[in-house]
């Protein structure tokens, strides 16, 4: 599926493809309105609509990302319910395995919108970290990986050969920033989140299994 001698750099996405997204479907879509409902007295329903509703159909920003934004906005402890779901935090299918076979063939560079709060929970459960190079926030270039601007300021930053790198990531719009920074290589995933079904009709190659990217010639 890849051509390894044509790779240098991999820089790997977090929540839905290396970690599975139903932890933070069942955090940001369950837990946090059912407790924000409960503390408003209003219904799960009602609380989602409240928070969410005027999101849909717009652009994520990096607010959207940050957990001291959403603790304002609730009232909630949202750290504390990170913690709460821990037993969710998984690794995708083989993305535990590629992360220990790429070291020597390619550097791994992991690149979320994850506030680094979350990223913190996120490695205590995982020790992801400690299987990338170096684990990259968005909030640290203060700008959001479906924006132009973060592309800029993370090739700034970082050395990287954007034709040699390859990047994955289950967002489409995510995968067209990239795409437009020249990055020569993109996959996105076919199920990120164990818990609904896979997708179909996505607009960048697809894998499910990690292992699919190992070569085991
Ligand atoms: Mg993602």
């Amino acid at each position: 599926m890849i051509d390894w001698t044509q790779i240098d750099t991999v820089m790997l996405d977090m929540d839905g493809c290396l970690l599975d997204l139903n932890y933070d479907n069942h955090l940001w879509n369950e837990l946090v309105p059912s407790r924000y409902g409960q503390a408003q007295g209003i219904s799960p329903d009602e609380a989602r609509q409240r928070l969410y509703g005027h999101l849909l159909g717009k652009d994520r920003d990096l607010e959207f990302y940050c957990i001291d934004f959403w603790t304002r906005r609730t009232g909630l402890d949202i750290r504390a319910l990170h913690h709460e779901l821990a037993h969710l935090i998984d690794y995708r299918l083989g993305a535990a395995a590629f992360l220990d076979w790429l070291p020597g063939r390619a550097r791994a560079l992991l690149v979320t919108n994850a506030h680094r709060a979350s990223l913190a929970v996120k490695d205590r459960y995982s020790g992801l970290s400690q299987r990338v190079d170096e684990a990259l926030s968005s909030h640290d270039f203060g700008a959001p990986k479906e924006s132009r601007a973060f592309w800029d300021r993370l090739a700034v930053a970082k050395r990287f050969d954007p034709a040699r790198t390859l990047f994955i990531d289950d967002t489409e719009t995510v995968l067209n920033a990239a795409r437009g920074h020249g990055i020569g290589h993109l996959l996105t995933i076919r199920q990120p989140d164990s818990g609904r079904p896979p997708r179909d009709n996505l607009k960048y190659p697809a894998f499910n299994d990690f292992n699919e990217l190992i070569d085991h010639g």
